[in-house]
């Protein structure tokens, strides 16, 4: 019995993979986008009620967060459509909120661009372009699917590779937290799993390049990372205990630089 389940599972996981449009990386990916995306709204809807969201008509973080959010989405929208790959942002509705919790140095991007900066991040990245910098970062991670990727090794290593409706039928709320955790989303940092090293370099390299075509300088990532690192200190925040920041990321971004500035064009 034992070995049949495990045949089982090595057919799931080698037809499981496919190619990624964004990265041109196969990545597993045992879960329907179009499942993770109706799973997204009602996490960020819930999550939404229980935290304090700012409003953009009345507070100017929460505005920049907005302009900055539409400058991204529409600039990758015009890319991916004008290069015929307009599959790579098929279904997404984006939503930007921005949520007043000074202690929260974080920002994620739920399945079908549903992002969230929290306030704790804004005295790091100091400025709109450092800002816009992260947003970018985590819209990468969002379209290259790493979130899938994550939830497909976690439905795998805990739930024996059960479908996604019967996980969410048989154990909701097992599931939802690997929902929340695979998207770097939680509120203990010990719950939560850093991105891999590759998931990592590609939401570098991408998040660069989406950064740059929104008109915002992608040379501000260095002393942003910089700048992150030092708030590590004895409590990392949220951000930093699922980015990790070090020599190796600082390295690969001025790898990635050249070519992120083939994309930048100044708003000024
Ligand atoms: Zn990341």
């Amino acid at each position: 019995m034992k070995k049949i389940y495990y045949l089982l599972l090595i057919v799931l996981l080698l037809t499981g993979c496919v190619l990624n449009l964004v990265t041109g990386r196969k990545q597993l990916s045992l879960i329907n986008d179009s499942e993770l995306r109706l799973m997204a709204v009602g996490q960020y809807n819930t999550f939404l009620t229980e935290n304090k969201v700012l409003r953009s008509n009345s507070n100017r973080d929460a505005a920049m967060v907005d302009r900055i959010g539409a400058r991204i989405a529409s600039a990758i929208t015009k890319y991916y459509d004008s290069e015929g790959k307009e599959s790579v942002l098929a279904g997404y509705a984006w939503e930007f909120n921005t949520i007043d919790d000074k202690k929260v140095i974080n920002a994620w991007c739920m399945p079908g661009g549903k992002v969230v900066v929290y306030t704790g991040l804004l005295p790091v990245t100091q400025n709109e372009t450092a800002l816009a910098v992260v947003m970018g970062h985590e819209i990468a991670h969002s379209i290259a699917k790493h979130g899938n990727e994550r939830m497909s090794q976690a439905m795998v290593q805990q739930l024996g590779g059960m479908a996604l409706e019967i996980a969410l039928a048989q154990k909701p709320k097992e599931t939802q937290d690997l929902f929340m955790m695979s998207y770097g989303i939680g509120s203990e940092v010990g719950a939560m799993l850093p991105w891999s090293r590759q998931q990592e370099t590609e939401a570098d390299q991408y998040g660069l390049i989406f950064s740059a075509m929104a008109g915002y300088d992608p040379r501000e990532a260095i002393p942003f990372w910089q700048r992150m690192s030092a708030a590590g200190g004895t409590k990392p925040p949220e951000f930093l205990s699922t980015h990790p920041s070090d020599e190796t990321r600082l390295r690969k971004i001025k790898q990635f630089m050249p070519e992120a500035l083939k994309y930048y064009t100044s708003r000024n």
